[in-house]
C-alpha cells in the first residue's frame, strides 16, 4: 500500500505528510490508513491491532439524525453524547458501559431495546473500513433512503472482525422519548413470563424492553445485589414501554390486564426513576452477577421464534433434568433470545461431556422450531462446530468463499465463524 496518493474518504482531500495528522475529527479515516501502515497491520498472521486511539465522536449531524463516531468509542458514551441532541441511539446491549461501536458493530450487539427497535443493524447507515489487503473503502448511505449495488455494509456488520477492520462508522439516531414506565412481575415458572411477553405482543403492544429471568437468577440477585422477591417466584419479567406520557399510560394500563389475567404472584409499577434505574441496574449486572454461581459459565444466546419461547424454556428445563447439569435462563424475552447459561467447572469433564450433548441437543430443536444459533452473541469460535446445523454444507461453503474473497490470507480473526478458515 503506497503511502502517497490518497484522498481523505470523507472529504476527498488529498492527504500529504503535512496534513495527515490534522484529518482527525470528520475526516478521522486519514488518520487510520495512517495507523494501519505504521502498524503494518497487513503483515503477518495472527496480527493484533488496537482501537485505543480510535475514541473520538467526530461530530452529530442532528438534521439528518446521524452520528459519525470512531470505532473505539465506548456505547454508553456514545448513547450519553447524543442525548444532548434530544437524540438517542437505541441499541443497548448490557455490555453498553464497556463495549465498543465497532464491536457491536462487528458482533451485530442485540439488547434491551431491540423489542422495539432492532438490533445494531438498523442504525449503521454506512461504515469506513480497511479490509485484508490494507485498502480503506467507505460504504452506505447516509440519506434517509438510497440503494447500494452490492449491501457491502451489511456484509460488514455482524461479520466480527472475519471480513473487515471498522474505523468509522455513520450511525442513525431516534428522536428522544418523551416518557418511560416501567413495569415488573414474578411468576411461578419461566414458562409463564414466557407466555406473558408472546400474550403483550401478540396484543399488538410494541414494549421498549421485555426481559425474564429465571429463579437461579432472583437467587443469584438477592445474594449480590440484595433485591428481594416473593419466596415462590420462579421467573421475574420487565416490562417498559416508552413513547409520549399519553402512549405510555395507555400501553402500561393494556399490559397490566394482560398479566393480571395470568395471575402473577406479584406485579408492581416502577413508581419513579429511582426504581427504575434499580430494576435495569438489576437485569445488567445480571450476566456478571451469575458468573460467581459457578467458576465456568457456558453461555449460549438462541434465539426463536416468539411464539415458540414457552416451549424452549420447557425444552431447556427438561435437559436440565436429563443431563443434570445446572442451568440458568435469562433473556430478552421480547426478541425470542433467550440466554441459557450452563454453570459448571473447568475440571469437571464429565459435565463438561454432558453440557456439550445438551447444547448439541438445544441448538438441533431451536433450528427446528425456526430459531438461530445466536440472537446476538454471534458464533466465534465456539459455536463453529454447530454452523452446520442452521446453515447446511452448502451454505457454509458459500460464506467460505465470500471470506476468501475478502481475506485470502486470513489473516482477519482466523479460526473464527467457519470451522475451515
Ligand atoms: C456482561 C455482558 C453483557 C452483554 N450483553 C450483551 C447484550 O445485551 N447484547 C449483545 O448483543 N451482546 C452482549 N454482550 C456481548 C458483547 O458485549 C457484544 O457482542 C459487544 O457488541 C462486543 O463489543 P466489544 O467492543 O466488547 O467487542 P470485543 O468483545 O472486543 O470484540 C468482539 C468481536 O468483534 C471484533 N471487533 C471488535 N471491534 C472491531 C472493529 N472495529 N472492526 C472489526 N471487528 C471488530 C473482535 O475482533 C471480536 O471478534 C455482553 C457481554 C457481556 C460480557
Amino acid at each position: 500500500m503506497r503511502k502517497d496518493n490518497l484522498a481523505c474518504l470523507m472529504c476527498n482531500e488529498e492527504i500529504t505528510e503535512d496534513n495527515w495528522a490534522t484529518k482527525l475529527g470528520f475526516c478521522g479515516s486519514a488518520h487510520y490508513i495512517e495507523y494501519m501502515m505504521e502498524h503494518r497491520l497487513w503483515s503477518s498472521k495472527n496480527t493484533d491491532y488496537s482501537q485505543e486511539h480510535m475514541d473520538k465522536i467526530l461530530t452529530v449531524d442532528a438534521a439528518a439524525r446521524i452520528g459519525y463516531v470512531q470505532a473505539g468509542v465506548v456505547t454508553s458514551d456514545f448513547q450519553k453524547h447524543v442525548n444532548k441532541f434530544d437524540l438517542f441511539y437505541p441499541p443497548d446491549p448490557a455490555s453498553a458501559d464497556f463495549s465498543t461501536i465497532g464491536g457491536n458493530i462487528a458482533e451485530c450487539a442485540g439488547g434491551l431495546t431491540c423489542v422495539k427497535y432492532g438490533v445494531t443493524k438498523s442504525y449503521v447507515a454506512g461504515i469506513i473500513a480497511v479490509d485484508a489487503r490494507g485498502n480503506v473503502f467507505k460504504t452506505g448511505v447516509y440519506t434517509p433512503w438510497g440503494e447500494e449495488s452490492y449491501d457491502l455494509t451489511s456484509l460488514i456488520i455482524g461479520s466480527e472482525g472475519t471480513l473487515a477492520i471498522i474505523c468509522e462508522a455513520a450511525i442513525r439516531l431516534k428522536e428522544m422519548q418523551q416518557d418511560k414506565r416501567t413495569l415488573s412481575a414474578f411468576f411461578s415458572t419461566m414458562n409463564e413470563s414466557a407466555h406473558a411477553a408472546v400474550l403483550i405482543l401478540h396484543n399488538g403492544l410494541v414494549p421498549l424492553n421485555i426481559e425474564f429471568m429465571d429463579s437461579e437468577c432472583l437467587k443469584t440477585v438477592e445474594r449480590y445485589a440484595g433485591v428481594t422477591s416473593p419466596p415462590d417466584a420462579g421467573s421475574l419479567l420487565l416490562v417498559e414501554v416508552d413513547g409520549s406520557t399519553e402512549e405510555v399510560e395507555e400501553s402500561i394500563e393494556r399490559i397490566k390486564v394482560i398479566i393480571e389475567k395470568l395471575s402473577p404472584i406479584e406485579l408492581s409499577l416502577a413508581e419513579n426513576e429511582e426504581d427504575r434505574d434499580r430494576l435495569w441496574k438489576l437485569r445488567k449486572s445480571l450476566s456478571p452477577s451469575i458468573s460467581r454461581i459457578a467458576p465456568l459459565k457456558i453461555n449460549e444466546d438462541i434465539c426463536v421464534p416468539l411464539s415458540r419461547i414457552p416451549h424452549m424454556v420447557d425444552f431447556i428445563g427438561k435437559l436440565r433434568e436429563r443431563y443434570q447439569v445446572k442451568i440458568v435462563v435469562f433473556g430478552h424475552a421480547g426478541d425470542g433470545n433467550i440466554h441459557v447459561n450452563f454453570m459448571t467447572h473447568p475440571d469437571n469433564t464429565g459435565e463438561i461431556e454432558r453440557i456439550e450433548k445438551a447444547t448439541g441437543e438445544m441448538f438441533e430443536e431451536t433450528v427446528r422450531v425456526g430459531g438461530t444459533l445466536s440472537g446476538e452473541h454471534g458464533i466465534g469460535i465456539t459455536k463453529q462446530k454447530y454452523l452446520g446445523i442452521e446453515l447446511g454444507e452448502s451454505l457454509v461453503r458459500l460464506e467460505s468463499r465470500i471470506k476468501h474473497a475478502l481475506d485470502p490470507d486470513d489473516i482477519l480473526n482466523p479460526g473464527k465463524i467457519l470451522p475451515d478458515s
